[in-house]
């Protein structure tokens, strides 16, 4: 199987500019194929024109790209592709929600758990106060949260209510049973928003059978480009949301004194949108498709493991890992500092990792630490990687002491 995903890095020209580089920084952002990198240059050389407006054929091209890029995002994700809104990513997706959400004057309060990525929890917590709604913080420990916590936090909150969660922490790799809260929240008069960054890049999902609401996720971590995302919402929920942005695009007729909007999705598309993006990000995840989530998934899980082993061995280093997790490895040493760690990693031996508090705060109050390292994996990387990285802290801790 090794081999397999060893050969996928040729896929990657990173990496032959690269050949010693060890990238174990798949949740801040994912490398790019070549034949997403041709595809956006491709793009901009044969058909580059702006969308839905233009008559001409290469307008018509354009458009028919932006059109069929939405398609792919949808069969992927197991929706319909009026559902898809393309946004510059999971960050601009969730202010979209938050704003949309709370303008519609429907719901009284936002509820979202303290472990959330900073981009599904400041939204959430600024907007109530923008708007007066009410905002609340689920409980959470070290490894994730306890269902009774959330069940309580429900029944005291205001309804209807918004609940917006991660289906996988980018700080420890948690992977929320969010099916369970869906129901929970459902069954409470509450709408599920999911933060997918990082659970779509590393798990099979269908939007329709996982009842969520709401979908958020960004094209440069599943192997797509930057400036690009996408929101995915229930048609009839997206039908009864305010715009978030105005401008042209998303207009039916304007009026002196008002406006109409276009139909879903792009009334939530105000001005000229990131068609390239998105035609890259199509190419990005039938690049996917063609090897398989779930077959990514398993190789990812068998990395992940043999990384806990290894890094298990290591005198002073202690790991932050739920027990329900993916991908993600948190980890910290006794005698050195998680930046000093990370730099001696990338300087000695061209290990990529990251250090800091993963934009999660709270998760690391509750961890009663500052910041950590983190090594997270994708497709392209192989057990010499794992060995690499476990040989890589043992030189960094060599030369530090
Ligand atoms: N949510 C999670 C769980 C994330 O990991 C990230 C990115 N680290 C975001 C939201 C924000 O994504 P972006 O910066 O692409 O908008």
């Amino acid at each position: 199987m090794d081999d397999y995903f060893c050969k996928l890095k040729s896929d990657f020209p990173i990496f032959s500019k690269h050949p010693d580089l060890v990238y174990l920084d798949n949740a801040a952002t994912t490398q790019k194929p070549f034949s997403v990198i041709e595809k956006l240059k491709n793009f901009y050389s044969e058909t580059n024109a702006n969308v839905h407006r233009a008559v001409y054929r290469l307008a018509e091209e354009s458009t028919a790209l932006y059109e069929e890029a939405r398609e792919i995002v949808a069969s992927f994700v197991g929706a319909k592709s009026g559902e898809v809104i393309f946004t510059r990513g999971t960050t601009e997706s969730l202010n979209l929600l938050a704003y949309s959400l709370g303008l519609s004057k429907k719901y009284r309060a936002f509820v979202v758990p303290l472990f959330e990525h900073h981009s599904n929890f400041v939204p959430w917590q600024q907007v109530a106060h923008i708007l007066g709604l009410k905002f609340y913080p689920v409980k959470i420990h070290a490894s994730g949260f306890l269902l009774e916590d959330v069940v309580k936090t429900i029944n005291r909150c205001e309804k209807p209510f918004v609940f917006s969660m991660t289906g996988l922490t980018n700080s420890l790799g948690y992977r929320t049973p969010f099916e369970e809260v869906t129901k929970l929240v459902h069954s409470a008069g509450g709408v599920f928003v999911l933060d997918g960054a990082q659970l779509i890049p590393h798990e099979p999902f269908n939007f329709k059978e996982s009842g969520v609401d709401f979908l958020a996720f960004s094209g440069h971590k599943i192997l797509g480009p930057t400036g690009i995302g996408v929101l995915v919402g229930k048609e009839d929920l997206l039908k009864q949301m305010i715009p978030f942005q105005y401008g042209g695009e998303m207009i039916d007729r304007v009026g002196e004194r008002d406006t109409t909007f276009a139909p879903i999705p792009h009334r939530f598309e105000a001005g000229t949108p990131n068609v390239a993006g998105a035609v890259g990000l199509g190419e990005a995840l039938k690049y996917l498709e063609r090897i398989g989530i779930e077959k990514i998934s398993k190789h990812i899980k068998n990395l992940t493991e043999e990384a806990v082993k290894e890094l298990s061995d290591i005198p002073g280093l202690t790991l932050y890992r739920p027990e329900n997790s993916h991908g993600i490895i948190s980890f910290s040493h006794e005698n050195i500092h998680p930046h000093d760690l990370a730099e001696l990693l990338s300087r000695l031996s061209n290990v990529a990792i990251r250090s800091g508090h993963h934009c999660s705060q709270q998760q690391m109050k509750v961890l009663g630490v500052s910041s950590l390292c983190r090594a997270s994996f994708y497709l392209y990387n192989t057990h010499s990687d794992v060995k690499k990285l476990a040989d890589g802290i043992r030189e960094a801790l060599r030369w530090f002491s």
